[in-house]
């Protein structure tokens, strides 16, 4: 296997997470919903107004409570990108529904809202979106269609913490907000991840689903004297091991933060005068950038491989991403066939670089020296 001289994702340690993990087993609790989830559910809920925050153990398991959540069945459509990874229609398909995918925008690979009105029919229950690299869809276009066709929204927000749409946090606009702790994000705990419920009416219910379909946590909190099965449920909650992680990676949040977009600032600002080689990102106006990762789109795919050869000659592992879902294996037969020319021209040409905290100025600067040669 090539050994990377500069790799595409690094886990790190930034603080306290062994020593809370230590404490969490000293506590003689470590599964879950113990001290560290609470503690970090609280802080979701305080910094960001989240109504309610249920930890869960990945962003995937969020978007499948989301889905038991709205009650998907056989039949239901969804409304979402095709250029976004597979958990997001994963979590729909489990349930029965068939996806309808949209196409991207021409300049950002964010869902176009312009195209989601002509695909609702009188089975839609749904809009996904995700926000790609931590960077806002244009939500109030979003939100009024929902509205005015009396849809759910859900926001896979798994690259989006800490990042706003006109200045609104990113997984609390839509109904329910699922986001990722895996260790490629920007906050990590190995696996893990969060469900955000926005309205008081859904969140007696997703506790009775977290908690394995019974009032556990409302016996715990002494509101009731013995738990029993009430509803439908299952296993969702991470070990106290992964919140006592993670409770140290959100103490420096804002260190992690600055630190990303930091490296993405260096790549944009050292690269700019390649313009004419490939396009640089678009940061949307209504959108901040949490620096989740950087990426520059290709004039072609066979131009994308030859860069990616040269940089894996040199020690770099810079990286493709998602192959649009409704040309996938699995799905281009239930698809109804429509074109999504912007998805595809981000499946072929977006190419990611190196993006983790610990990397340094010297790194930034090695990649983009090796990308300014494959250039010339
Ligand atoms: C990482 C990611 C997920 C899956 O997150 P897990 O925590 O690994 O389940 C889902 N959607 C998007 C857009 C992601 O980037």
């Amino acid at each position: 296997m090539q050994e990377y001289k500069i790799k595409f994702n690094k886990p790190f340690i930034i603080g306290n997470e062994l020593d809370y993990i230590e404490q969490a087993v000293n506590s003689g609790k470590i599964s879950g919903n113990g001290v560290f989830t609470a503690r970090c559910q609280k802080w979701f809920e305080e910094k960001y107004s989240f109504r309610k925050t249920f930890l869960t153990t990945s962003c995937t398991d969020a978007l499948e409570m989301s889905a038991l959540l709205m009650e998907i069945k056989s039949g239901d459509e969804i409304i979402m990108p095709s250029y976004t990874f597979v958990s997001t229609a994963n979590a729909f398909v489990l349930r029965g529904a068939k996806i309808i995918f949209v196409d991207s925008c021409g300049n950002h690979p964010n869902l176009d809202p312009n195209s989601i009105e002509a695909l609702i029919t009188p089975k839609t229950k749904a809009i996904v979106v995700m926000h790609y690299a931590g960077m806002a869809v244009d939500m109030d276009k979003v939100m009024e269609l929902a509205s005015k066709h009396n849809l759910y929204v859900v926001e896979d927000a798994a690259q989006a913490i800490d990042s706003f749409y006109k200045g609104k946090p990113l997984g609390g606009i839509g109904n329910f907000g699922t986001f990722s702790f895996h260790e490629t994000k920007n906050i990590i705990a190995g696996e893990g991840g969060m469900l955000v419920v926005r309205d008081e009416k859904d969140i007696a219910k997703t506790e009775i689903l977290w908690e394995k379909g019974t009032n556990r946590a409302a016996y715990f909190r002494g509101e009731i004297d013995k738990y029993n099965w009430i509803g439908i449920g299952s296993s969702f909650l991470p070990s106290e091991i992964t919140s006592a992680f993670l409770w140290a990676q959100l103490e420096n949040l804002e260190a992690i933060q600055q630190k990303r977009v930091w490296i993405w600032n260096q790549y944009y600002d050292r690269l700019s005068h390649l313009r004419e080689h490939f396009e640089l990102p678009h940061v949307p106006e209504y959108a901040t950038n949490n620096g989740h990762f950087f990426y520059i789109v290709c004039k072609s795919l066979d131009d994308r491989q030859r860069l990616i050869e040269h940089l894996k000659g040199q020690g770099v592992m810079a990286v493709f991403h998602y192959l649009s879902l409704h040309a996938s294996p699995y799905y281009k037969d239930k698809h109804d066939g429509r074109p999504l020319p912007n998805s595809d021209r981000f499946s072929n040409r977006l190419l990611r670089l190196p993006s983790y905290y610990q990397l340094t100025e010297e790194e930034i600067t090695y990649v983009c020296e090796k990308i300014e040669d494959f250039c010339k």
